[in-house]
């Protein structure tokens, strides 16, 4: 057995008063490591050590904060091998996508390395003579960092990155069920000189240790991303302690497949956006609206394309979708695969697979109504249901009636249809004749309604909600 992983606050990894298992979902027998379940007493702890290194954090050099960022971007890109292994064996994701959010974590960094010094200001004239009028940004001061575990490193680098960049100090809180990605980025964020309190890092349950975080009173933001039911609470306890609040959550992310597709194209546009990593994906294409005329050969080729496609240990290469997260999930999947035959759908798939590890076959749900259910709720597994509509003005009244709105596609071969699917579309992120799923990380990324709140991650845009604005007039005489 391993030596424990700690909880770091103050630069120093601090003695756990309990410990959790992390295992792997691919093979229960699989123990990856003991973690370190913190408390509030944990929070407040690593909340004053923020407190007390923030201000020489943000009056530093931004050459001093530039460098932090650039090594650890540079560790992470030496470690990618190494995080990706990880990631896949207490996340599930495939090695070959593991790796890939590892690279991006590492690129994230590299990304924000330059913002420190790239800070903008503005100076305006004054409508009264003598007087000069400056806009800046300031830090906010101490941020607290929730993350879910679907993308347990690239979510705590994209908050982490430009948090820091800002000058501000970080009190991270990872997913209970991915612990290990942001044990390492702790690690790598020591390694690379980060001063002690600027990064504190408290795992453990979020009833405890997110609830805490939100409700302290010296932490001036909270950074959200995970379920909607999670992110209202999140919401509604910001508001109370006026603190400034972003929220990423979930979605159903419409793609429609018009007449004018190319059918092969959006067969693996579906296949990519619906299952690729189980399903597990904000942006994950779980309504496919199919004009009538195609629907047949649409479904007939996704159907084979589907069945086709190898689920097994995500550290072996030939594996396309790995397990779910864990037993939880699988069982809400398994709920929802009944629900769809429940509520008058042909099921494909989706049954749990006789073999150790939570894993379960892709699932379609046929002849889904956007009403139902399985069409409304976000179910969060490799569950896609493919609705039929009329023709493109149907399809995409259908793609935006749900209360989300965060990504959205279309595979069409028509310009008209996607130049029109892109200004109609009631989302944040729309895409076309590519899945919903897969982003550039140095754009904006986020949505609207029950999706997202509060500001834009990714990209220069991020670092507006990591700063405030400060207005100065000066009358210089
Ligand atoms: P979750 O809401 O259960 O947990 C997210 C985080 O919140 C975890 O760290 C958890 O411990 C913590 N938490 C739980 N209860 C809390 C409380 N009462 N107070 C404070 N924190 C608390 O979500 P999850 O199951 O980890 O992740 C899946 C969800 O995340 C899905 O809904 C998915 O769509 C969403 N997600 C959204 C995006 C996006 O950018 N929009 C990206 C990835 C995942």
């Amino acid at each position: 057995m391993t030596e424990p992983h700690l909880n770091l606050i103050a630069g120093r990894w601090q003695e756990a008063q309990a410990l959790a298992e992390n295992r792997n979902p691919s093979d229960p027998s699989d123990l990856i490591g003991l973690y370190a379940r913190g408390g509030a007493e944990d929070v407040a702890l690593a909340v004053a050590a923020a407190r007390a290194a923030q201000p020489a954090w943000a009056k530093a050099s931004p050459q001093l904060r530039a460098d932090v960022l650039r090594r650890t971007g540079d560790i992470l890109l030496a470690r990618v091998e190494e995080m990706g292994r990880l990631l896949a064996r207490e996340e599930g994701k495939t090695l070959a996508e593991a790796k890939g959010e590892a690279l991006r974590a590492a690129q994230l960094f590299h990304f924000y390395a330059g913002e420190p010094v790239r800070a903008p200001g503005e100076k305006h004239a004054s409508i009264r003579d003598g007087v000069e009028v400056e806009v800046t940004r300031e830090p906010l001061g101490v941020v607290g960092l929730i993350t879910p575990w679907n993308f347990p490193i690239a979510i705590p680098a994209w908050k982490t990155a430009p948090a820091l960049a800002a000058g501000n100090a970080v009190v991270l809180k990872p997913a209970d069920l991915t612990p290990g990605c942001a044990h390492l980025l702790a690690e790598v964020l020591t390694e690379a000189g980060c001063p002690p309190g600027v990064f504190n890092l408290v795992m453990g349950r979020g009833s405890e240790i997110g609830a805490a975080l939100v409700a302290h009173p010296d932490v001036a933001a909270i950074s959200f991303t995970g379920s909607e039911r999670v992110g209202r609470g999140i919401a509604r306890g910001c508001a109370e302690g006026m603190k400034k609040v972003q929220l990423e959550m979930g979605g159903k992310n419409p793609m429609v497949v018009t007449a004018r597709a190319d059918i092969d194209l959006a067969v693996g546009a579906c296949l990519n956006g619906a299952f690729f990593s189980t399903g597990q994906r904000c942006t994950a294409s779980s309504r496919l609206i199919v004009e009538e005329p195609v629907l047949a050969e649409f479904t007939d080729k996704l159907v084979a394309a589907m069945k086709a496609l190898r689920i097994g240990d995500p550290l072996d290469p030939a594996t396309q979708i790995g397990p779910v997260v864990s037993e939880a999930q699988l069982s809400g999947n398994l709920d929802y695969v009944r629900l769809a035959g429940a509520e008058g759908c042909e099921v494909v798939g989706g049954q749990r697979l006789d073999r150790p590890g939570s894993f379960q076959a892709p699932a379609l749900f046929l002849g889904a109504q956007n009403t139902m259910r399985v069409a409304r709720e976000e179910i969060f597994g490799p569950c896609a249901a493919v609705i039929a509509a009329a023709d493109f003005d149907a399809a995409v009244a259908i793609a935006n009636d749900t209360e989300f709105g965060l990504s959205s596609g279309i595979c069409t071969g028509s310009l008209k249809e996607a130049t029109e699917f892109k200004r109609r579309s009631k989302v944040g992120m729309v895409m076309v004749n590519l899945p919903t799923a897969g982003v550039d990380y140095h754009v904006p990324f986020g949505g609207r309604g029950a999706s997202s709140l509060g500001g834009r991650e990714q990209g220069r845009m991020a670092m507006e909600f990591y700063t405030s604005v400060k207005t100065a007039y000066t009358f210089a005489g």
